[in-house]
């Protein structure tokens, strides 16, 4: 068939046409969200004694996703009694064997219904949707299979013949992974023979409270889980508890250091997994679109709300401006918006307060001589946003070198040398993790044992494994969690 003479003449289509997503969104329908949710206590869903609420939002839209109770001491100190009633008569007693059961079943339970805890995640946290779905809680269940192989063979991890669990642990965890944190410290603490009061962020409390739901469905005995939600004050009444036998807290390195102020002089044990300040170092031989890809991944993945992310990249002054171009270019290509739709590649900031602080931090970057850019990008009109974005010109003195931003804003310095790359990198208080791109193996064994950091990436980075322990170094705080090494932290 020929064309009429007058039809237009087609035209190729430019990369921004052929690179257009279709909006491809999750469907909420999987997650059955309630108006309004209690405490969980003594395996039940309870009221907080004092009846006082708080909300949590949607970060993406702002809309209330659900009215949450906030718990005082007297609710901490219910589950801090029931805890201590499950961990003396029932948990501790059970042999590991039997323990390692019931966290094999809630690993599977996580499995079977990680949809739902996906986009529940993405809802109250803003993180997207093929984050949550591919590493938040795919790992979270990870951690359950992983700790619940430890349950029967703890004589054999190097702690003693009889290794004997702590009793009760408060634990409280920060908002930027919500379920995998949670999962970080109930594990081990279950596979060891403890029990735990948990407190989660303020800001995403609802998969901590499906999880809650899940120990109901796994028949988890009454006591051995307990989730008091609330703010700072309740997270203090947890740490404060004199019946509290070991307190685990990820969060920021302020709140750790009034956590050690609080048990000094207690017998509590304490681990801290509190900021970091992490470089990634990029040196002239390195395969540089690999290394763009994992520059990109270290501080815009979950928004850069991410304890060991790639906040400061330290690049190589020959290579530099190679390094820049790609990574501008590569930045013109993050899909910032909708949490839920499973093409987006940063979502929202998780709160406004949270956002007020990343944009103080950019201003002060810029009114400190720094350069700053963003790629083009339309931000949703609702919600808390922030693009992508990087600074140059960046000396170590300047604010945005130095304090965690917990955003998606990279700070670029150049070095000379390795040794130039390793002083820069250890120029910071924090001490949490570090990347190194380079094809040499002796170059990156060097910078690896000079480097102050507890985790080290060579060649890839934001890598979580269950079997690998993870902490840090100085004002990162102190202890491990993951692998053998996590189950130190709850045994005595
Ligand atoms: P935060 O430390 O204030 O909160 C973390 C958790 O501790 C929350 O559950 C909170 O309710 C609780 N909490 C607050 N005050 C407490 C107290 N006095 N005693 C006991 N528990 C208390 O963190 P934030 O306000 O959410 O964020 C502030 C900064 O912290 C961020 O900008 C970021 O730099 C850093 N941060 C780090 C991590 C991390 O993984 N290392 C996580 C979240 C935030």
């Amino acid at each position: 068939m020929t064309q009429p003479e007058d039809a237009p003449v087609p035209t190729r289509p430019g990369p921004a046409e052929v690179f257009a997503y279709a909006p491809a969104p999750e469907s909420r329908a999987v997650v059955d969200l309630r108006s309004s949710y209690g405490l969980f206590v003594d395996g039940r869903f309870v009221d907080a004694v004092g009846g006082g609420s708080f909300k949590t939002v949607n970060p993406a839209t702002e809309e209330v996703l659900a009215e949450v109770a906030e718990g005082t001491a007297e609710d901490v100190d219910l589950a801090v009694a029931a805890a201590r009633r499950a961990q003396t008569r029932v948990w501790s007693r059970m042999p590991g064997r039997e323990r390692a059961k019931y966290l094999f079943r809630i690993a599977r339970i996580l499995q079977e219904r990680s949809r739902e805890l996906a986009v529940l995640e993405s809802l109250d946290n803003g993180k997207p949707i093929r984050e949550s779905r591919d590493v938040d809680v795919p790992l979270a269940a990870q951690w359950f299979f992983y700790y619940a192989g430890w349950a029967d063979k703890l004589e054999h991890a190097g702690f003693g013949a009889a290794p004997q669990p702590l009793g009760v642990a408060g634990q409280v965890i920060p908002w930027n992974f919500p379920l995998l944190m949670l999962s970080w410290k109930v594990a081990p603490a279950l596979a060891c023979g403890n029990t735990v009061v948990l407190k989660p962020a303020e800001t995403t409390p609802l998969t901590a409270l499906l999880f809650a739901e899940i120990c109901r469905q796994a028949d988890l005995p009454p006591g051995v889980v307990n989730i008091v939600t609330g703010a700072g004050e309740t997270g203090r009444a947890v740490v404060a508890h004199p019946d509290v036998d070991k307190v685990a807290f990820t969060g920021s390195t302020e709140v750790g250091r009034q956590i050690a102020r609080t048990v000094a002089g207690t017998r509590k044990r304490v681990t801290l997994e509190l900021g970091g300040k992490a470089a990634n170092i990029v040196f002239d031989d390195a395969p540089v679109d690999q290394a763009v890809e994992g520059v990109v991944n270290g501080i815009f993945f979950n928004q850069g709300h991410v304890c060991c992310a790639g906040s400061r990249l330290l690049v190589q002054e020959s290579v530099a401006e190679d390094v820049l171009a790609r990574l501008k270019r590569r930045m013109g290509t993050l899909r910032v918006g909708d949490p839920l739709d499973k093409n987006t590649d940063v979502g929202a900031i998780n709160s406004a307060t949270q956002l007020a602080r990343i944009r103080e931090l950019s201003e002060v970057g810029e009114a400190e001589g720094a350069e700053r850019w963003s790629p083009s990008c339309t931000l949703p009109a609702h919600g808390y946003w922030f693009p992508p974005t990087v600074f140059t010109g960046v000396s170590q003195a300047h604010r945005i070198a130095r304090e965690e931003i917990f955003g998606p804003v990279l700070s670029v310095l150049t070095f000379r040398t390795p040794a130039e790359a390793v002083e820069k990198a250890n120029n910071t208080p924090y001490g949490l993790s570090a990347g190194i791109w380079s094809d040499k193996g002796s170059r990156i064994l060097w910078v690896v044992d000079r480097l102050r950091a507890g985790v080290v990436w060579a060649n890839t980075f934001n890598q979580f494994d269950p079997t690998s322990p993870f902490g840090g170094y100085q004002e990162s705080g102190y202890g491990r969690e993951g692998g053998r090494h996590g189950l130190e932290a709850y045994l005595r």
